[in-house]
């Protein structure tokens, strides 16, 4: 290859090129704004990648899933003799209905390097939060997105910040989904009267302390109490964590918010089918 790829020690942007270690991941990955930049001192023409993105791996929404796109179109416009804007249209190779389109634009810095700057996308990057998560915590849905939006940007400490408001301010719809199953259900007044006590707790962290003995077998995760699981991503401890742990963190309360809305609604699901099952034997045994 003619050129390597470095990145601008100049450019604070560039401070998440690692994580975009090759062009077609900086195409699928990289959110609006990062800057990719590779040296090139042989050449002063068109940047030799700006036209060559191979198949790129993406999130395909039709799909469900990651999958190669493949370049349909690409369009690039030169602007001024070191400056060009490149619009690239990519297609999944799977399904061929949906589209990714991306912008970036390049600049040819002090005749040593071609700085690209991704200029936007659209889907943006990354999967979308599950269907059922939003529909649970509907009325902070945009909070929600915007702590994908930070994660999938690889903005830990953004990301995490976002998790744990959504965690605070949707805590009384998540002891409220417990209090409904549990009053459903014969003697569950402990859970009731303890998640019922826990939504009156002004102290957040106390509160996921006051349930963590009192959750139904059923809507445990892998035997796991999710408050528990949540409680300790709550940590004051965060003061002191690395973007990369907060990252983490982030990730994980998302899994185990995933995780949650998914058992409630499976064991809904799983209930209606035998109470369903139960009314239909009932009344084959009438006739
Ligand atoms: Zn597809």
């Amino acid at each position: 290859m003619a050129y390597e790829y470095d990145s601008d020690p100049n450019d604070e942007r560039t401070i998440s090129h690692q994580r975009w270690g090759s062009w077609s991941g900086f195409l699928a990955d990289a959110p609006a704004g990062t800057v990719y930049s590779y040296r090139d001192a042989m050449s002063q023409g068109i940047p030799a990648e700006f036209s060559i993105p191979n198949a790129v791996e993406a999130y395909c929404e039709h799909c469900k899933g990651v999958h190669p796109f493949n370049p349909k179109d690409i369009h690039g416009e030169t602007l001024e003799r070191e400056l060009m804007a490149g619009l690239f249209t990519l297609k999944c190779r799977r399904c061929c209905k949906s589209y990714i389109v991306i912008a970036v634009m390049a600049e040819y810095v002090q005749g040593i390097y071609w700085r690209l700057t991704k200029a936007g996308q659209t889907p943006p990057p990354g999967p979308p939060l599950p269907a059922r998560l939003l529909r649970l915590l509907t009325g902070h849905s945009e909070l929600l997105k915007q702590a994908r939006r930070a994660e999938n940007a690889g903005l830990g400490i953004g990301a995490y910040a976002y998790y744990r408001r959504v965690v605070e301010v949707e805590r009384d719809v998540l002891f409220g989904e417990v209090i409904k199953y549990a009053e459903s259900k014969p003697g569950q007044d402990d859970v009731v009267q303890a998640f019922t006590d826990a939504k009156q707790e002004r102290q957040f962290t106390k509160s996921f302390d006051m349930v963590k003995d009192h959750l139904p077998d059923q809507l445990k995760i892998n035997g796991e109490n999710p408050f528990t699981l949540l409680h300790a991503a709550m940590s004051d401890a965060v003061h002191n964590w690395t973007d990369e742990k907060c990252l983490k963190v982030a990730g994980s309360i998302r899994t185990v918010l995933t995780a949650f809305a998914e058992t409630l609604a499976n064991v809904r699901k799983s209930e209606d089918l035998i109470k369903n099952a139960i009314k239909d034997l009932r009344e084959a045994g009438d006739d």
